[in-house]
């Protein structure tokens, strides 16, 4: 059993640690935090051995009447592999301490690309980080992307890729993140620095990304354009990306008309938190002109990383190849709605 320890229990975190749980070779050893706040109370619950990320802090889980295992230095001493979850920036300062105690690191897509051995998206990259002791798991915007580029460019070739995100303002928790009633050209410079962030992935991609922001907090939304080096049918296409195990093509007959209808699905189909870990593009609006493809899809910024991460965790054991590892996780995780 792979022992994994998670530093860092917010919106990705405590994701990460309940799909780690469910997989066949993992174990949580247990999850830091840095207060005594609703998140430590329900990792209680779970039974996660919860460690103090900050020594100062130590009394506020005393007080709060919350047993602590330990601190987060003897969390990442017992752990075969530690996933940082901490808000972005923090995991950078935090490498030093994993190399302390050489124990490989994974980081999320809000650190920098510069400190790590490689980015990491298990459909396109898994080989780059077996063994490797500092990775990234890119953000969920990159991973949306990743999944969609990598079979398009094995199977047709891809000349260039243009793509509009519109992003949500927040994640629902986030009341003060914004925009509360505008839409905003984010970053208003052109293109924006999602298309740098793919290439960290495809070095030799060509593509360019616009953001914009919206007052909504449910899914991220693209429109993507991909020049590809072949003309294809649309129905081809539709196939092609069909058979992508992360990939969800929501069919017509569904009715599904945005990222409302698409959330209350997961929840219907018993999700937990409602999680979408697929991209999900929508069947319609898949569409070919000439060489040109078009499409939107909606990724579920909360959740899309989250079965990358466990990907990632067997690349640095190197305890799987990409085929095995990818199959193992959809499987405990019931990948496919
Ligand atoms: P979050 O704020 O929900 O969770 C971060 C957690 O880390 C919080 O519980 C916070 O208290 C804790 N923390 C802060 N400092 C810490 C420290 N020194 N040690 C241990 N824990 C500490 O953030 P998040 O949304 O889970 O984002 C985490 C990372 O994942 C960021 O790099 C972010 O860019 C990336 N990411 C976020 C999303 C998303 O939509 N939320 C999607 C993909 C990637």
């Amino acid at each position: 059993m792979l022992r994994v320890g998670i530093n860092g229990y917010g919106t990705i975190g405590k994701r990460v640690a309940d799909a780690v749980r469910a997989q066949p070779d993992m174990e949580v050893v247990g999850v830091a935090k840095t207060r005594p706040n609703f998140e430590a109370e329900r990792a209680v619950a779970k039974d996660y051995p919860l460690y103090a990320a900050i020594e100062d802090r130590v009394e506020l889980f005393d007080d709060a009447g919350i047993e602590l295992a330990g601190m987060v230095e003897e969390l990442v001493e017992e752990s075969d592999v530690i996933v940082d979850a901490c808000p972005s920036g923090v995991g950078e300062q935090n490498s030093e301490l994993y190399a302390e105690h050489d124990t490989p690191a994974l980081y999320q897509g809000g650190e920098s690309a510069e400190f790590v051995d490689t980015s990491f998206n298990a459909r396109s990259n898994f080989a780059d980080a077996v063994d490797a002791d500092h990775v990234r798991v890119v953000s969920c915007n990159t991973t949306g992307l990743s999944r969609l580029i990598a079979p398009l460019g094995e199977e047709y070739g891809v000349e260039k890729v243009r793509a509009t995100l519109v992003r949500r303002g927040g994640d629902p928790a986030q009341s003060s993140r914004g925009p509360i009633n505008d839409i905003l050209p984010d970053p208003v410079t052109l293109p924006s620095h999602h298309g740098p962030d793919v290439q960290t992935i495809f070095p030799d991609l060509a593509i360019d990304t616009l953001g914009l922001k919206v007052p909504a907090t449910l899914m991220h939304m693209h429109s993507v354009n991909v020049t590809l080096e072949a003309e294809p049918d649309a129905a081809a296409v539709r196939d092609l990306l069909a058979d992508e195990s992360r990939l969800f093509v929501i069919p017509e007959r569904f009715d599904i008309d945005g990222a409302g209808a698409l959330k209350e699905y997961a929840q219907d189909a018993g999700r937990p938190r409602g999680d979408i870990w697929e991209n999900c593009v929508w069947g319609e609006s898949v569409t070919t002109e000439g060489s040109d493809l078009y499409l939107f899809q909606a990724i579920h910024q909360e959740s899309d990383v989250v079965p990358e991460n466990v990907d990632a965790i067997r690349a640095v054991a190197n305890a799987a190849d990409a085929a095995e590892s990818v199959a193992t996780t959809d499987d405990a995780l019931g990948m496919g709605i």
